[in-house]
């Protein structure tokens, strides 16, 4: 269970790998048949989560006079990923009791979705009925996610306890006293013409962009200002090199050896998420771990906290 500093708003890693996870079904290379013969030795998809335990100044407290009082925590996810009941689990002290149901979690305050592949929406049956059953837990995500979602038929019993609020790329959500979410959209395969958003989270004291998914920076002319722009930015690097693809065509992201040249000028606040199962950057030893950290880049570690 992670700890967060009262007073402050927190973003923490909750996983780092690409949709599949680690280990990846029906993998027998060595980081797999590791991960499946011992679960520690496994990962959870990329997730982000904040957590805002600033104290409130109530002008209508008792007395007539303005004090300062500690409400619960609000927590937001980014994504909902396979791994959701685990990372939800990671939260338990920020998210506390739930206010009904012994031995139960309080649900999160809010589910921002950057697209709809799996990695990214698999988790949202996790908050059905059969299992967590929150009471209309808000989901942002674009207006076309929120209606696929919704109106497929195999999906909509399993979305039915949700609040969806259609978050357009380019419009910002205000969580409040200086924290606010806006949707950035990015180019990224898209079978459902649905789109795809990094988020650009505003604190009272930083900014972070949450990116785990793009084709190609090339396709992306905002790429170099609006990662100049944050304190820190979390990058798609699901492939170190063009070595993972075993002579297939190249996938649609970026490569890594890619990234640490294009911004080696801003390695000081990218951080790298998103690894694919095959990423020999998994591998602290490894030559391409060494590349990144020479490089001066960091890979994002679930449990890694940036105050916001
Ligand atoms: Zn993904
Ligand atoms: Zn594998
Ligand atoms: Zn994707």
């Amino acid at each position: 269970m992670l700890t967060f500093k009262d007073d402050a708003v927190t973003a923490v890693i909750l996983g780092n790998m690409q949709d599949a996870g680690l280990p990846h079904a029906g993998c027998t290379c060595a980081r797999c048949t590791a991960a499946f013969d011992n679960p520690a030795r496994g990962l959870y998809v990329a997730c982000l989560a904040i957590v805002d335990r600033r104290e409130k100044r109530d002008t209508e407290g008792h007395g007539g006079g303005t004090e300062l009082h500690r409400e619960r925590a609000k927590v937001y996810l980014i994504d909902a990923t396979p791994d959701i009941k685990f990372q939800l689990n990671l939260l338990a002290g920020a998210l506390g009791p739930h206010p009904q149901r012994a031995n139960r979690l309080r649900q999160p305050d809010g589910i921002f979705l950057t697209h709809a592949h799996m990695g990214h929406i698999g988790g949202l049956p996790q908050l059905s009925k059969e299992a967590m059953f929150v009471n209309g837990l808000p989901i942002y995500a674009t207006p076309a996610l929120c209606d696929l979602l919704q109106e497929t038929r195999l999906w909509s019993p399993l979305v039915q306890e949700l609040e969806f609020r259609p978050m357009p790329g380019g419009t910002a959500v205000n969580l409040g006293d200086g924290l606010v979410v806006t949707a950035v959209p990015v180019p990224h395969r898209d079978e459902w013409g649905v789109g795809t958003v990094a988020f650009h989270i505003q604190g009272p004291q930083k900014s972070l962009l949450y990116l785990p998914d793009i084709d190609a920076w090339e396709q992306w002319p905002a790429a170099e200002a609006t990662l100049r722009s944050v304190d820190l930015a979390l990058v798609d690097a699901s492939f170190y090199s063009a070595d993972e693809l075993g002579g297939r065509p190249p996938v649609a992201h970026p490569l890594v050896t890619d990234t640490l040249t294009r911004f080696a000028h801003l390695a000081d606040r990218l951080m790298l998420t998103h690894l694919n199962h095959t990423n020999p950057v998994l591998d602290r030893e490894s030559a391409a771990a060494t590349a990144v950290r020479q490089a001066g880049f960091r890979v994002a570690q679930i449990g890694d906290l940036f105050a916001l």
